[in-house]
């Protein structure tokens, strides 16, 4: 996909790559990186950074690497490595050869870490993690020096050499940067540069280290290394900026890539915190990181989104450095609009209600054509079974209902989509009153088309009784009931705004026998009902899972401006 055939809407991180280009700054060169860290799965957040990251590179002929930020091995593992590797691709990115690791290069940090010292500009530190916070000071406060700031470099260096070698505790000492205890920038007062981590197996690395260099120091080298041109990050690092260039000033690096800060992506009605996302997979709210209702790309693929909806919603979010607030239900609209497109018709009884056609001969079946797509004729056509019993919604039956009800009451008629009109003659119920099966007949006449005169208006979904499957439908609604879980209240917790109905389990649903050879994800749209794919986990059994994706219209835009007024 080339810029000329699809042009991306700009950004301001796009025009000044631009100037960059036109100035000849970095030759003319776009290297960009997308560096999770692989303790846990990706979201829709990171699916931002993602298309911004990779969509530049696509577009100004530049690379863009995928890089794990792997310094903090008791939270990382690899089975978060290749699960993000997997959502990546699945996303339409490809890094090809480029796929690194911070732990790549611990050796050179650990000489770069050297080359401080040997400046004057790092010391080794025997103060407490507590004593470190209480000596940094506050915002309006400076901090203090720390009494093992003047150590000499002999010293300095031979410490640190030891704490490589394993002779300190866990926190009994850290290497820290020399800037200034004063800087009104807190990331400045002698940020720790590496700690020491005994007993972590990491998924890499293995049992090689135990000194572990902070996230601060590791990503600017980790970007000069690479040869990145753009250091692409969210707005929570624009106050470690100086941080950022400050070592690599300090430093012989190969070079100094310019980093920019936008703003996070907070899509409402979920979160996007890696750490409540934890929270929900470990303490079993959900069913795992995929589970379907989870806002994570691998949640979103088992749910059925396309790769090609969520990219649209990333462009039509934008980037920006202000608030980027968004609403679910542009989210779903990215989702519906390409689903319409590409998604084969089919029909599906989430409720039955049995229909017996009384004047259609017992044992006869017959195929009617129905077209895949109503508006796509390339899409072709499938064939229906029409026989005497068939299933219909029993919510579109009505004993008596006002003339609003375009649907099937008693005595009246309505279309069957894609086959005959029916008409109501009788209504059987339970001994509780409860109706149970319907009477009717069909016109032979009316296949296709209403004949002269007749005023039909009604069309109903259905499906043959002789050759349904059935199914189990999960309906899935928002996680969280509220807009902004994160934002609890008072006394209140994320965790409290979860939606009870976030998922409601269908277990007699009838679908059409064409479905019998969907393929896990394919998606559909059962008319009437919404977007549906085909559980990828739940084949076992005899019957078949199918997820909502999305429902045909936004019914949340309705509640939410009932519950405004
Ligand atoms: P945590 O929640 O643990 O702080 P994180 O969400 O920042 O982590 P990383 O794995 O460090 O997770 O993120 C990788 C990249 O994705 C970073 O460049 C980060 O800025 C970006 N990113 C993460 N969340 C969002 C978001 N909500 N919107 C846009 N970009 C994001
Ligand atoms: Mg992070």
């Amino acid at each position: 996909m080339s810029s000329e055939e699809h042009p991306k809407p700009t950004n301001f991180i796009r025009q000044i790559i631009e100037a960059d280009i036109r100035a000849g700054k970095n030759d003319g060169r776009v290297a960009t990186r997308f560096p999770p860290e692989p303790n846990g799965f990706l979201h829709i957040g990171h699916a931002k950074s993602i298309c911004l990251n990779f969509g530049i590179a696509e577009d100004y002929h530049g690379t863009c690497n995928l890089r794990f930020d792997d310094t903090n091995p008791h939270k990382e593992n690899a089975e978060f490595v290749e699960a993000i590797q997997r959502d990546v691709r699945w996303l339409g990115y490809d890094w090809g050869e480029r796929l690194y690791y911070a732990s790549d290069y611990f050796e050179k940090l650990y000489d770069y870490a050297v080359q401080l010292i040997k400046k004057g500009k790092a010391y080794v530190c025997d103060l407490s993690a507590e004593e470190i916070r209480a000596y940094r000071g506050t915002l309006t406060e400076p901090g203090k020096d720390s009494p093992f700031r003047n150590r000499s470099i002999e010293e300095n260096l031979d410490l640190f050499a030891r704490m490589r070698q394993g002779e300190f505790q866990d926190g009994e000492k850290v290497l820290r940067a020399r800037i200034d205890m004063a800087s009104p920038n807190i990331n400045m007062r002698d940020p720790t540069i590496y700690r020491i981590r005994h007993g972590v197996v990491h998924h890499q690395t293995g049992e090689e280290w135990c000194i572990y260099p902070m996230y601060d120091f590791t990503h600017c080298l980790s970007d000069s290394i690479e040869g990145i041109t753009h250091s692409l990050c969210t707005l929570e690092f624009e106050d470690h900026r100086p941080l950022y260039d400050w070592y690599l000033n300090e430093l012989e690096t190969p070079c100094h890539p310019q980093q920019i800060e936008f703003s996070r992506l907070v899509l409402e009605h979920t979160i996007t915190s890696k750490r409540k996302l934890t929270e929900l997979v470990e303490g079993g709210y959900v069913e795992g990181w995929d589970d379907p209702r989870m806002p994570t790309i691998a949640g979103m693929r088992r749910r059925g989104y396309t790769p090609a909806a969520i990219r649209d919603f990333c462009d039509r979010i934008g980037v920006t450095k202000s608030d980027n607030f968004v609403e679910m239900a542009v989210l779903e609209n990215c989702v519906r609009e390409d689903l319409n497109i590409h998604a084969p018709r089919r029909m599906a009884v989430l409720h039955p209600l049995k229909v017996v056609i009384t004047n259609y001969p017992e044992g006869r079946q017959e195929k009617l054509t129905a077209p895949n797509h109503p508006q796509d004729e390339s899409m072709g056509s499938r064939q229906l079974t029409f026989s005497r019993e068939i299933y219909i919604e029993q919510a579109d039956f009505r004993e008596e209902a006002p003339k609003k009800f375009k649907r099937l009451v008693s005595g009246g008629e309505v279309r069957l989509r894609n086959a005959y009109v029916i008409r109501c003659d009788e209504v059987i119920k339970d001994v509780e009153g409860e109706v149970i099966e319907l009477r009717c007949s069909y016109d032979p006449a009316t296949l296709g088309a209403n004949p002269e005169g007749r005023k039909v208006k009604g069309v109903i979904h259905w499906v043959s009784a002789s050759d349904a499957i059935n199914a189990e439908i999960r309906l899935y609604d928002r996680l969280f009931n509220h807009p902004n879980p994160d934002k609890a209240k008072e006394g209140k917790d994320y965790r409290d705004y979860l939606n009870p109905d976030s998922l409601r389990t269908l277990t007699h649903c009838f679908v059409e026998a064409n479905l019998a050879g969907a393929r896990p994800g394919e998606q559909f749209q059962f008319e009437r009902e919404g977007y549906f794919c085909l559980d990828s986990e739940h084949l076992a059994g005899d019957r078949p899972v199918f997820n909502r994706i999305v429902s045909l219209r936004d019914s949340w835009a309705k509640i939410e401006k009932k519950g405004g007024k």
